[in-house]
């Protein structure tokens, strides 16, 4: 009985701080939050000891008068929202009201204060500056003193009477990655901002207006990231998508470039990051995750940012509607540009005398030098070299019927390919190693993972037709026959529309034994009972822990990865040339359906750097 108190007000402050308040990135979030809801144009950020020392954030925003400064540290005050209905329009980043208390009741506090004069027009000592002290929930008066216009809020000594919170706080070092984590989120929300961000007194980054995003990117991340970076955007259905999608060549092993806005929010959503990843399904490969910058707009009222403490999710009233216009905007990108991984040649840059100091440099030029020689004594024109044309189909034929220039080069000249005027529009190949295939393009020439490019090709054929309906089968003239286990029959059962929309007819043989009467031409060069056996695997393997679709796109996967031309596969001048055309044809021809990449590219101009000619 009567064991039920009010908490007094310092300790509420104290346990909100537990939820608000983790490390001293956070009070570096909250404060530059508030400055930039108080339309700063300038934010300076330093910071002592990782944070523990000092937190001190200055910004040239709206400033708060006396009145104002005194109410700012108490629990539950915002100049944010003032009725309940304004919680469901929120548009600034701040609404709690809670921050300041939290962080004043655990650490040692100065806030200085100078309103803008316009917006105090009127009030009394409006354009003075003022300061306040709180240590640890212990308020002091507001007193005036000199201060530029905008608001600078120090914080010394986090968790100082908390000794089991500040034992929580990590080195420095740790600390500080922790706080350029979210510097970064909220400077690629607003790049239109000079943000600086010191540590002991060194810059870290000194971030300018007047820069592009994709200049704040390279500064805060790297130039190689911010130089592969596809931009798209869309407007539709009220949401407006504005998204850098990386490259492949720049993808991570976990999620943690991927940075999601909603209107200058950072926030992370399971629905946006399974669109981003399906996006990219295809193009990379399954355990690599792409560097996506995505800036998404839509209105205040289609979700609820409050929902938790810290901001960082939010519920949308449609999320489907979300996801699939993420999707959809994304995946129409990437699959409409080229994603041809560029040959990664030695770096030329520096003198030519400096190369050759180092000696990995010394034996670069003369090994590509040599592996070009090599390249082209192994192939000279005789047999695989063809010319033809890629671009159209009516001029590669015409091409095919007229006497071919590399005929004549083939018997007098041993000289692959600069000896006779080259017909426009007309390309030569190889087959190297029955695995690879190079052709000339216009900027140089390239590589090609046959087998990767053919399953590619395969695959994206068998998704168009069974888009379309079933696949179209061959009876077997001679009825292939398997055993198959219980489990498995009860596999076949389950997965029976599956196997007949592939255009695999099975009937039963006997006991406890089945056979294969008709098989999908599309995939006519797989073996029927193999690719059965094969197929019951991965039923049984994955039947049961995927949807219908996902199932069929794995069963599509593994369909083209057996039908396809192998690496060591001799292939002829006109299948080479099917494959070439088929490459133009097919979507995301890039990539293999498991995301790796099919064709490398070589420039002509990289490659006279190489060898020095420029
Ligand atoms: P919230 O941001 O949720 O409103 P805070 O505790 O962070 O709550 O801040 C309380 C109030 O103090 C804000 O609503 C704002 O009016 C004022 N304030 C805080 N920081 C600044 C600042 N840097 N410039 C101007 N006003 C500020
Ligand atoms: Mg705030």
């Amino acid at each position: 009985m009567g064991q039920i108190v009010v908490l007094d007000q310092n300790m509420v402050n104290m346990i909100a701080a537990g939820e608000v308040i983790e490390r001293p990135a956070s009070v570096v979030k909250e404060l530059m939050e508030n400055s930039i809801d108080a339309g700063a144009t300038k934010i300076i950020v330093s910071i002592e000891d990782g944070g523990r020392k000092l937190i001190s954030v200055a910004d040239n925003g709206c400033g708060m008068d006396s009145e104002d400064l005194a109410k700012a540290f108490e629990s539950h005050t915002t100049s944010k929202i003032k009725t309940s209905s304004d919680l469901r329009t929120i548009s600034t980043l701040g609404f709690r009201g809670e921050a300041l208390a939290s962080i004043a009741s655990v650490a040692q506090v100065r806030a200085v204060s100078r309103p803008v004069l316009e917006r105090s027009e009127g009030m009394k000592n409006s354009a003075a500056a003022n300061c306040v002290e709180i240590d640890c929930g212990n308020k002091g008066s507001v007193s005036p003193c000199s201060a530029n216009y905008g608001t600078t809020v120090q914080v010394r000594d986090l968790f100082y009477k908390l000794p089991a919170r500040r034992k929580f706080l990590r080195t420095a070092n740790t600390e500080m990655t922790h706080i350029i984590e979210h510097f970064t989120r909220i400077a690629l929300a607003n790049s239109d901002l000079d943000m600086t961000l010191t540590h002991n007194g060194r810059e870290l980054y000194v971030l300018l207006d007047r820069q592009s995003l994709r200049q704040r990117i390279a500064e805060l991340f790297s130039p190689e990231i911010s130089e592969n970076l596809i931009e798209t955007e869309s407007k539709e259905r009220g949401l407006h998508i504005f998204a850098f999608l990386g490259r492949p060549g720049v993808s991570r092993t976990n999620k943690k470039f991927q940075y999601v806005f909603l209107n200058g929010r950072f926030i992370r959503d399971r629905f946006i990051s399974h669109a981003i990843q399906e996006a990219y399904r295809g193009s990379l490969e399954p355990d690599r995750f792409p560097v996506v910058f995505l800036f998404i707009q839509m209105p205040y009222e289609d979700y609820d940012v409050n929902v938790h403490p810290t901001k960082i999710e939010v519920r949308f009233y449609n999320a489907n509607l979300v996801h699939s216009q993420i999707l959809a905007s994304l995946r129409e990108k990437l699959l409409g540009i080229n994603l041809d991984v560029d040959a990664k040649l030695p770096a030329t840059t520096g003198a030519f005398k400096q190369q050759e100091d180092t000696p990995a440099a010394h034996l670069r030029s003369p090994k590509i030098t040599d592996a070009m020689a090599e390249f082209f004594k192994k192939h000279r024109p005789i047999q695989t070299q063809q010319q033809f044309e890629r671009e159209v189909p009516s001029a590669r034929r015409k091409a095919r019927y007229a006497p071919l220039p590399s005929a004549k080069a083939e018997k007098g000249d041993q000289i692959p390919d600069t000896r006779y005027e080259k017909p426009q529009q007309q390309r030569k190949f190889l087959q190297i190693h029955d695995s690879f295939i190079a052709t000339e393009t216009d900027e140089g020439f390239i590589i090609i993972d046959q087998h990767a490019l053919h399953e590619r090709i395969v695959y994206e054929d068998l998704c168009r037709r069974i888009r379309q309906g079933k696949l179209e089968a061959q009876k077997l003239l001679i009825p292939e026959s398997f055993q198959l286990t219980d489990a498995q029959a009860d596999v076949l059962k389950t997965n029976a529309e599956l196997i007949e929309k592939l255009g695999i007819e099975l009937a039963p043989f006997g006991p406890k034994t089945m056979a294969v009467q008709a098989f999908p031409t599309l995939l006519s060069k797989a073996a029927p009972l193999d690719f059965v056996r094969d197929l019951l695997d991965l039923l049984t393997d994955k039947g049961a822990g995927l949807d219908a679709e996902k199932l069929l796109d794995e069963v599509l996967n593994m369909a083209a990865c057996k039908a396809a031309i192998k690496a060591g596969q001799k292939l002829s001048d006109s299948e080479i040339e099917q494959l070439l055309a088929d490459r133009e044809r097919v979507q995301r021809a890039s990539r293999c359906p498991h995301g790796r990449p099919t064709t490398i590219k070589f420039s002509t101009g990289d490659l006279e750097k190489q060898f020095k000619r420029t």
